[in-house]
């Protein structure tokens, strides 16, 4: 049996539409042989009757607070709504479908509500309705725990879904369909005459997914990275062949540019003087002990820095002031990375970046850097700007 995973997103699966065309890609998939599992997102987005941010605003409204286990199963009806849509979109043109929930599509979870990990998936189930010629139609972004509670995968989740089946299921090809043809150079909407990148390393996928590429989530392209599974980025409205994602080597210096956006920066200094040694340990023992994860982490000059989420920046600040630190607050950042492999085998990457932003006026709160990437903070009003400059100077 040849098993292809195709998994339609949100807008994907929104219309009537959208619907007709992705059950043309599922149709057309069958035609060709492949036994298809079809992967589905909740539909629609914000402000759509069954969108995953419609429901948490259900959620929100609702007193006393929902807790994460009731959380999870509140969301987890989106995508199941969803399948059965999409499963009843198939058998009106004609072709056998079925749908199940994430936890009759055997994916076993953790019982970490919200950012569930998945610790196991028993085919079984998908293979058996496949060996009877159905079209099997999965809700994404969900698992169950061993005890039976539903648990959802974190936000943007069912990608992994799909990868994870792709790769419990030994699948041909992994096919991710979204509102766009394929990962551009740059988030399109920023950069409209962003190029699509035809091919591309898990290596390369990974970091941009990593440092905010929102086009797939980053756990998705790990597992199929880990597990060697060949995925497709494509639009489910046009014919475009999109991105290929495989073990290929990438030698090119600049891939692409990724974004953050929402967050905010932390600037702790000592009362006066530099930060002793030991300060500079309590400042991140602090944000542990908070559970606030922080990144471009820096200490220099006897200050540390860091940003944290955007929303977090209140509650960090408040816990350094009230152990005495004197601290600085930023907030509304945003966080641009460029993303190379090749740029461990090329000099003159930073002089670049840090010339063609000063050029552009932009403001370079803070930059980091590890062996394929440089990041660079800047003020979010400044980030579309910051993001077109990097990409005309790159030349992506
Ligand atoms: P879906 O609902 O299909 O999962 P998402 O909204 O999660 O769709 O992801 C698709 C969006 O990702 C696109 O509409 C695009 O704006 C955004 N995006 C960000 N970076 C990129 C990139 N490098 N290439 C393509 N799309 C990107
Ligand atoms: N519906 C979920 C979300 O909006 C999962 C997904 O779309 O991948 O995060
Ligand atoms: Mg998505």
């Amino acid at each position: 049996m040849q098993i292809i995973v195709q998994k339609f997103g949100g807008t994907s699966v929104a219309t009537p539409d959208g619907r007709e065309k992705a059950a043309a890609k599922i149709i057309q998939a069958k035609n060709e042989g492949m036994s298809v599992v079809v992967v589905v997102s909740a539909m629609g987005r914000q402000g759509e009757p069954y969108a995953t941010d419609t429901l948490i605003g259900l959620a929100k409204g609702i007193e006393p607070a929902v807790a994460p286990r009731e959380m999870d199963l509140l969301i987890a009806c989106g995508e199941i709504i969803s399948t059965i849509v999409m499963a009843q979109t198939l058998e009106k043109l004609g072709h056998p479908a079925v749908a199940l929930t994430g936890g009759q599509a055997g994916i076993l979870t953790d019982n970490h509500f919200g950012e569930a990990q998945i610790q196991g998936i028993n085919p079984d189930n998908i293979l058996q309705h496949l060996g009877e010629g159905k079209i099997v139609v999965v809700a994404g972004f969900q698992g169950i725990t061993a005890v039976g509670d539903i648990t959802t995968l974190g936000r943007g989740g069912s990608d992994t879904t799909a990868t994870a089946l792709g790769a419990a299921l030994d699948a041909e090809m992994v096919e991710i369909y979204t509102d766009v043809d394929g990962v551009m150079a740059a988030d399109p909407r920023i950069v409209p005459e962003a190029k699509i990148l035809r091919e591309l390393s898990y290596q390369e996928i990974c970091e941009m997914a990593n440092q905010g590429a929102k086009v797939v989530h980053p756990r998705a392209v790990a597992i199929a990275r880990d597990k060697k599974v060949p995925v497709k980025v494509k639009s489910t409205f046009s014919e475009d062949g999109g991105t290929l994602i495989s073990n290929g080597q990438a030698s090119r210096v600049i891939t692409g540019i990724a974004h953050q956006a929402g967050l905010g920066r932390v600037l702790v200094k000592a009362k006066s003087g530099s930060l002793e040694p030991a300060e500079e340990v309590k400042v991140f023992k602090l944000m542990a002990e908070a559970g606030i994860s922080v990144d471009m982490n820096a200490i220099s000059g006897g200050q540390v820095s860091f940003v944290v989420k955007q929303e977090l920046l209140g509650q960090a600040g408040d816990y350094l002031l009230a152990q005495g630190f004197q601290v600085e607050l930023v907030p509304h950042c945003c966080k641009i990375s460029l993303i190379g492999v090749g740029m461990t085998e090329s000099t003159g990457t930073m002089m670049r970046v840090v010339e063609a932003l000063h050029h552009g006026h932009i403001k370079l709160l803070q930059t980091v850097d590890s062996e394929i990437t440089i990041s660079c903070l800047v003020p979010e009003e400044q980030m579309a700007n910051a993001i077109k400059v990097l990409y005309r100077e790159f030349g992506l």
